[in-house]
């Protein structure tokens, strides 16, 4: 191999072996540190010839934890960070390990961009294979919609190309479908013209938040498709609500209609909107990595009701303590402009994206928060557009019918023979998983699809 392998007595297995969620604590047989894509390949062969099980790391975010296994074999790709980048061609080439800080500071060099997640330590991969909702939504769609191919590890050890040419339904199951079906170790996006963006952040404490809450609801209803608009509800010790709201604003208006009403709503006390450079827009959410312990559960919504806003604001204090934050993501937009022919990811139908994001440090609320964090999603659930919240968002513990929600029918089973071609033994199961329906028999995996 041309990478490392960590073992549990070599210094530095504690730090390998952390995750953004401090909830999970699981102790590997060994992380694989690989460096290309054969190390992946060497990586699943001695895995399948020791009975390991296997996990992938990419950037380490997942709240579920998926990228660690107790006992068995991480392939972790920190080492798989370049991103290049062919600036004429509009085109960037992103190792499997890439996150979008990796991401961005080679693009934003040429002054181009693909839109991205919000938080910089993320992984490309993991966020790409689920969808993909950040600050450019509004204005250029998920970023799975620009994935314009990927070399892909499958399972048995073979390296194949997933794109519109070579093989479009792999393609198609990545554009939302996980990391069922093999280990990326390079994806291709499609790149825009972007350096500067009108954005940052907007404050909003005490009783006037429900009210920004409503105004930032109506304003992206109507908004027009150059403002992405994300906003965030927690609350301070004392149990007064707060809301950030974080416009991001591509226009050519130095001071747009929908800014200036969010700027006058009541209860705003920071307003730290400005003109930066899209890596700047970057930084405006940075959380600390690993620190806190986390439960997230959710619900793609139809639409962000009155008596919804006023169940929201009574979740934030039902614990008597601060639980966490409840994530509002906005779809309107180009994220409308494809259909599940392009990927498989099954939300863009919705109106919001709403997650209970508990949080705390310690070990003895686990329950509590977790608790709220599932009430929250109950309560959000009467308004929800499918029954399923967002896969990049789940736990492990979410039951498969929730995983079959987020696709629709057709989509799972479309998938699961895609998993079936690629995946037949479910090697790749620390996922939102896809069970593989039976391969047909004596077709390889890439003629069954091409
Ligand atoms: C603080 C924070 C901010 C976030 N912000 C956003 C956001 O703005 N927008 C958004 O849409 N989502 C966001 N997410 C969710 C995030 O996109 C998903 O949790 C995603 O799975 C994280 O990918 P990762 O590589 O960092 O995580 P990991 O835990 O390393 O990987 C998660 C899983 O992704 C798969 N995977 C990762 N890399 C590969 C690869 N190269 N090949 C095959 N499979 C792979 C594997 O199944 C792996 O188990 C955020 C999560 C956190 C914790």
């Amino acid at each position: 191999m041309a990478g490392a392998v960590i073992a549990s007595t070599d210094s530095g297995y504690d730090q390998a072996r952390r995750s953004y969620n401090a909830l999970i604590d699981r102790r590997p047989a060994a992380i694989v540190r690989c460096r290309l894509a054969g190390d992946v390949a060497v990586a699943l062969d001695f895995a399948r010839s020791e009975g390991l099980e296997v996990a992938v790391r990419g950037g380490g975010h997942n709240p579920a934890g998926h990228c660690m296994v107790a006992d068995g074999l991480v392939i972790d790709l920190s080492l798989m960070r370049s991103v290049e980048v062919d600036h004429e061609a509009r085109i960037a080439y992103a190792e499997g390990g890439a996150t979008w800080l990796n991401f961005d500071a080679a693009t934003q060099a040429f002054g181009l961009v693909t839109p991205g997640g919000v938080v910089g330590t993320t992984g490309v991969a993991g966020l790409t294979f689920g969808g993909g909702i950040g600050h450019l939504t509004a204005q250029h769609g998920l970023t799975c919609d620009h994935l314009l191919g990927a070399e892909v590890v499958t399972p048995d050890g073979s390296i194949v190309r997933a794109s519109a040419d070579e093989d479009s339904e792999l393609l198609w199951g990545l554009r939302g479908g996980g990391g069922n079906f093999g280990v990326a170790t390079r994806l291709e996006f499609r790149l825009f013209p972007l350096e500067r963006v009108l954005g940052g952040r907007l404050i909003y404490t005490g009783r006037h938040v429900g009210e920004a809450l409503r105004r930032y609801r109506d304003l992206v209803a109507a908004s027009p498709r150059d403002l992405s608009c994300g906003a965030l509800l927690s609350v301070d010790e004392s149990l007064e609500p707060i809301l950030i709201v974080s416009p991001c604003y591509t226009g050519a208006s130095a001071d747009p209609q929908e800014l200036k009403e969010l700027r006058s709503a009541p209860g705003l006390i920071d307003d730290g909107l400005r003109v930066h450079s899209f890596i700047a827009q970057q930084h405006v959410f940075n959380p600390p990595y690993g620190e806190e312990r986390c439960y997230w559960k959710g619900h793609f919504v139809r639409e962000l009701a009155d008596e919804l806003i006023d169940e929201l604001l009574g979740r934030m204090v039902a614990l008597g303590r601060p639980p966490g934050q409840l994530l509002i993501e906005s779809l309107h937009g180009a994220a409308k402009d494809n259909d599940s022919s392009l990927g498989a990811v099954g939300f863009r139908g919705a109106a919001f994206n709403l997650s209970a994001m508990a949080g705390w440090m310690d070990p003895t609320d686990d329950e509590d928060h977790i608790e709220w964090a599932r009430e929250t999603a109950a309560a959000i659930a009467p308004w929800s557009a499918s029954g399923a919240g967002y896969v990049n968002y789940m736990q492990a513990d979410e039951p498969i019918e929730r995983v079959r929600a987020a696709f629709g029918d057709e989509t799972f089973e479309r998938l699961r023979t895609l998993k079936g071609r690629y995946d037949p033994e479910n090697v790749l199961r620390r996922n939102q998983n896809i069970p593989p329906h039976p391969a047909e028999p004596g077709v390889p995996a890439q003629e069954a699809t091409s």
